[in-house]
């Protein structure tokens, strides 16, 4: 499966000139819902990151897969899928990762940690410090995309699906508002369905 023309074609992956939320500009733009809206893919996907993860886990199998909500619940629950165990999300209580909804963790329980997209790895390290806060020990992080070209150092075993270079630049310094173009708001242009 080629994930790039996958991404692509689902209108996951947009290429233009685009004005982040972090108030960025970028050429690219990346929307994993797009590709995670279609089940069979879902299910394809967590299969293949499982698959991808498994020579990483020395040998052990997760007793739980833990994902940042709300971007990371779908990839969680297809990659627990692949693995046969079960699948779990965090959420954000008073500004905490946390662990709601009677999900839990033992002492000691062997984890993997994925996510959707991994940027900068700063929403991974939450779900990181709320697992190893319960005692759970964490084998390996894992995602669909990484975007930071494989920089970020988690001090883990990594696996992602798609490797991808998404420059970002301040409004100042974007070569594409340089050349005369206007950045538009992904999300702004409908999608094709
Ligand atoms: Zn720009």
């Amino acid at each position: 499966m080629d994930l790039l023309a996958l991404f692509k074609e689902r209108q996951a992956l947009l290429e233009g000139h685009f004005l982040l939320t972090s108030g960025l500009h970028s050429p690219r733009y990346l929307q994993c819902a797009r590709v995670l809206m279609d089940p069979e893919l879902a299910l394809r996907l967590g299969r293949d990151l499982a698959e991808k993860l498994r020579p990483l886990l020395g040998g052990l199998a997760p007793a739980a897969v833990v994902a940042p909500a709300l971007g990371g619940v779908l990839v969680a629950h297809e990659v627990a899928r692949g693995f046969g165990c079960r699948g779990l999300f965090t959420e954000r209580q008073d500004g905490l990762m946390t662990l709601r909804r009677g999900f839990a963790l033992e002492a000691g329980e062997p984890v993997v940690v994925v996510e959707d997209v991994i940027t900068t790895g700063g929403s991974t390290r939450e779900v990181l410090d709320c697992v190893r806060g319960k005692g759970a020990r964490v084998l390996a992080v894992g995602s669909l995309v990484d975007r930071s070209g494989g920089g970020v150092d988690l001090g883990l075993p990594r696996a992602s699906l798609l490797e991808l270079e998404v420059p970002t630049w301040e409004a100042a310094a974007c070569p594409l508002c340089a050349s005369g173009s206007r950045p538009e708001k992904p999300g702004s242009r409908a999608a094709a369905a």
